[in-house]
């Protein structure tokens, strides 16, 4: 018997800042680009005894607009805590994060279109510290863990949401729009392959409609997935390896699992801890942080058109969604192209051919996209003479047609006027060659 099951899906992904320094101290904030592993680090990143922490503003004020862009409520009063947990990346044995108190909540993306489109909620946005790396390599013959603590204290931000997917290829959406937003505002390059974006999607299985006070007694992360094509693949996976196991009774474990692209699969990482194994505390170093309320309206006000607003407008002008994808992939692009749609005639026209071209115009400003476009578009007016000329041959090459209009048939003036606009190869001003002909032909 093959029963009928619902996914209950959830997103949990760590975007990290680019703010110029780490998130409690005043290395350089720069992973990727150190010279060598361990030179970007100090004291309090190393996480020695005693090294105090100062956090970074800036990386609490693009945590603040990331969650006004993602519709969060934000926390007039927030702080840090420490989160326990022994591994080898962290130093210090806890890690720096927000507990009870998050930056953000209550938040909520629009995904799906037209009559499926529909709210997912975002359950949090809290910012915390990213971990050293751990590089495996043989190092003398031997299989060694080596430890960069580069990436140690990087700024980290963790948004949460509701088990509100239903699909693989909801969550896929869910990511890209998330990636594009943290473009959009400026906070994180939200690059999956380098890690500055990192999806977990947990996969459950429930039957019939999903019950939120009533949802699966297990859960299965998916971590350490590169790509959303293979999260994507991933969550699929589960989806279709855990309906037998409850088909036959199984009671499934909270799990992670990672997942293996040759063998196109999902294989068990770990069982999974409980929330209350960290021990968490407030962060007896760090005050509590207090927001005014004008504050964060100062900063809603700051936010920059956001995606959905420039697929929006671009929708309104009929263009389909992968069109209006690559229109709206860099705010840069989608501002550009906005303004100068204001300076065009034919907008559809226009977006089309920016589309076409849109390597070579990368770098033009909106008035002279919007003029190369008119110059490339306008045929070359014909004058008056030529007009006029244009005219006394069409009057000549078409008897039967002037005879019609000469007899009341409306009509064949407008054949007439098409075969001048023919000759003038576009270029006759329509007002002109209907009156022309008129003259000519009272
Ligand atoms: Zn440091």
């Amino acid at each position: 018997m093959n029963t009928t099951y619902t996914p209950v899906i959830g997103m949990e992904t760590h975007i990290e800042l680019k703010t110029a320094s780490k998130m409690f101290c005043g290395c350089v904030n720069d992973p990727f680009g150190a010279e060598a592993p361990n030179t970007h680090t100090c004291p309090t990143c190393l996480g020695f005894p005693g090294a105090l922490v100062v956090p970074n503003r800036k990386a609490v004020d693009w945590t603040i607009r990331l969650a006004l862009a993602l519709n969060c409520e934000v926390s007039l009063e927030s702080k840090f805590d420490r989160k326990h947990y022994s591994y080898a990346d962290l130093a210090k044995g806890y890690q720096i994060s927000q507990y009870d108190q998050p930056i953000g909540h209550d938040g909520w993306m629009e995904i799906g279109e037209g009559a499926d489109a529909r709210r997912v909620r975002i359950n949090r946005i809290h910012l915390e510290e990213d971990t050293g790396k751990l590089v495996h390599e043989k190092v003398g013959g031997k299989d060694l863990s080596l430890v960069d603590f580069n990436r140690s204290g990087v700024p980290l931000v963790e948004i949460v949401t509701e088990p509100d997917f239903r699909s693989a290829a909801e969550a896929k959406e869910y990511g890209k729009k998330l990636q594009r937003i943290a473009r959009y505002v400026g906070v994180s390059d939200a690059d999956m392959e380098k890690g500055s974006m990192r999806l977990e999607a947990n996969v459950s299985l429930t039957k019939g409609a999903v019950d939120y006070d009533d949802l699966p007694p297990y859960k299965v992360e998916l971590k350490n997935i590169n790509s959303f094509r293979f999260m994507a693949a991933a969550v699929e996976y589960e989806i279709a390896r855990q309906a037998p196991l409850l088909d036959a009774g199984e009671r499934l474990p909270q799990e992670t699992r990672g997942w293996n692209e040759a063998k196109k699969e999902t294989f068990s990482q770990r069982s999974k801890e409980d929330a209350q194994d960290y021990r968490y505390f407030p962060e007896p170093d760090i005050p509590p942080m207090r927001f005014t309320a004008e504050a964060v309206a100062a900063a809603r006000a700051a936010l920059p058109t956001l995606p959905d607003a420039h697929d929006a407008a671009f929708a309104a002008l009929g263009l389909p969604a992968d069109t209006r994808d690559l229109l709206i992939e860099s705010a840069d692009t989608a501002a550009r192209v906005r303004a100068a749609l204001d300076l065009v005639a034919d907008q559809k026209k226009f977006v089309n051919w920016f589309v076409r071209n849109r390597a070579a115009l990368a770098d033009t400003a909106p008035d002279a996209l919007a003029k190369r476009f008119t110059a490339e578009h306008t045929k070359a007016a014909v004058s008056d003479a030529d007009l006029a000329a244009f005219v006394a041959a069409v009057i000549d090459e078409n008897p039967d047609p002037v005879a019609e209009y000469r007899a009341g048939k409306e009509k064949a003036l407008g054949y007439l006027a098409g075969q001048v606009q023919k000759k003038a190869r576009g270029g006759a001003d329509a007002a002109a060659t209907t009156a022309l002909l008129k003259a000519q032909l009272a």
